[in-house]
């Protein structure tokens, strides 16, 4: 790779066959395929000061080793994803664990048998978990909006106990609204757990960390000769979409443009501007080796803050009387601010609203949404590179 702070004075566009925008795993893994497999001379634009999209990390001054963007925990289901993030660096055994801080008392989420032990006391729990397996099977997850469906008065227990200690106070902070107010997908990625498995992605058969960090991954992934990354360059400088055309400095352009940026801003928002939440992240360094117990520790019932996340336990970075923990508030984002658009809000106008912005680049043959701003998607990283695997390899195949 070759990496610049900016772009030059005779820097060509027409002279790439792809223009890929943005550098975070949407566009990483696609120009690193079409570099690989066609030879492609890519051109990636980026806007931010550094590659790795919302994966970023980096060392404090403290020198501790923190994600800027948010905790990020590489876990997935997918052989492909886990074979081709694997090229690129080790994966350390990490398994994410998150306590919830229920009126100070620390359980496991997603809720399983030991945290209803724990919410309920030895026998109780026991009873209640006995019949959660009766009802739903072993080491199965249950979304809590489907278990307060049910008519079982002991289920019901255990969902108005759940709904009312975990999920309500933690929803109305992250979202402003109550749980059974937003898409159920969203709570329903924190389900209960009818088994002893405490991790936070019970049964992922790969999770870890990438053993130096996202931000040396991503070095190694965009470390190919044909791939030239310019940073601090907003790429609508360059390319916009007309009358179902791309255009490259106002005039046609036939190579593959491969956008990861948010597609309202592609139309300078001329429809309305796509909401989003985002989080204010206060980061802080404290005079002692450990905080807490865990990588996470969800605040459910008490508190401003969603979480505290301390990264010395996630990366296993090993530093004495020395640690840096970060603490989310949610917020709405305001577009142009000082906040960043983390998680889109999937409610019907807003919907409605993203669909006519991608009725504007559907059927351009070398015009390539790709990654959760372009899709408006709650996705996880491994989604978002099963994603660009896909992509890639129709491109691929299109130009073999
Ligand atoms: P991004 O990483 O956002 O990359 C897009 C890039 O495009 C950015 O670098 C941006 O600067 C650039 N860009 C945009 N517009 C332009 C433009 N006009 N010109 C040039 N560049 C442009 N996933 C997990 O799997 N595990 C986790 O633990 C996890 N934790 C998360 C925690 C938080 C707080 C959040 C918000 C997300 C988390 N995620 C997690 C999700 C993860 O961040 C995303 O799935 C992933 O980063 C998406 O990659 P992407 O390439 O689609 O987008
Ligand atoms: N959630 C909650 N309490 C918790 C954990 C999660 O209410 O202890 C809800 C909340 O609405 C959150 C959603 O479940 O937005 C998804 O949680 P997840 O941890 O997957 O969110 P992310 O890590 O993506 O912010």
């Amino acid at each position: 790779m070759s990496l610049h702070t900016q772009v030059s004075s005779d820097f060509d566009p027409f002279s790439y066959d792809a223009l890929v925008v943005g550098s975070g795993y949407a566009g990483s893994v696609v120009a690193r395929r079409l570099a690989d497999e066609l030879n492609y001379h890519v051109a990636i634009l980026e806007m931010r000061p550094h590659i790795a999209g919302n994966a970023y990390d980096e060392y404090d001054e403290a020198g501790v080793l923190i994600h800027v963007y948010g905790p990020h925990i590489y876990h997935t289901f997918n052989e492909r994803v886990d074979a081709f993030i694997r090229r690129f660096s080790d994966i350390s055994d990490y398994q994410h664990r998150v306590l919830a801080d229920v009126y100070g008392t620390l359980m496991p989420v997603p809720f399983n048998h030991a945290s209803l032990k724990l919410a309920f006391g030895e026998d109780r729990g026991e009873e209640l978990f006995q019949k959660l397996v009766d009802t739903f099977g072993r080491d199965q997850k249950v979304p809590n909006l489907k278990l307060r469906e049910s008519e079982d008065k002991d289920l019901q227990e255990v969902a108005d106990y759940v709904y009312k200690n975990v999920f309500l106070y933690y929803t109305q902070k992250q979202w402003g609204k109550k749980p059974d107010e937003i898409d159920p997908a969203i709570t329903g990625r924190v389900p209960i757990f009818t088994g002893d498995d405490d991790r936070y992605f019970p049964q992922a058969p790969f999770q870890g960390m990438p053993t130096n960090g996202y931000t040396a991954l991503f070095e190694a992934m965009l470390d190919h000769p044909a791939i030239d990354v310019f940073l601090n360059t907003d790429a609508r400088r360059y390319i916009s979409v007309k009358d179902g055309e791309v255009l490259v400095e106002n005039k046609p352009y036939s190579g593959e443009v491969i956008y990861t940026g948010p597609l309202d801003e592609l139309f300078d928002c001329d429809l309305g501007p796509l909401p989003y939440r985002s989080l204010d992240m206060k980061f802080e360094t404290l005079s002692m080796t450990q905080f807490q117990p865990v990588g996470t520790v969800n605040y459910t019932t008490t508190e401003d803050f969603t979480r505290i996340t301390e990264f010395k336990n996630m990366t296993g970075q090993v530093l004495d009387d020395v640690t840096t923990i970060m603490r989310e508030y949610p917020l709405e984002y305001t577009r142009g601010g000082a906040t960043d658009p983390y998680y889109p809000i999937l409610e019907p106008e807003n919907i409605d609203l993203y669909n006519q912005y991608k009725a504007r680049v559907e059927g351009i043959s070398n015009f390539h949404p790709a990654g959760r701003l372009p899709e408006y998607r709650y996705y996880d990283m491994d989604a978002v590179v099963a994603s660009a695997l896909e992509l890639s390899d129709s491109l691929i195949a299109a130009h073999s």
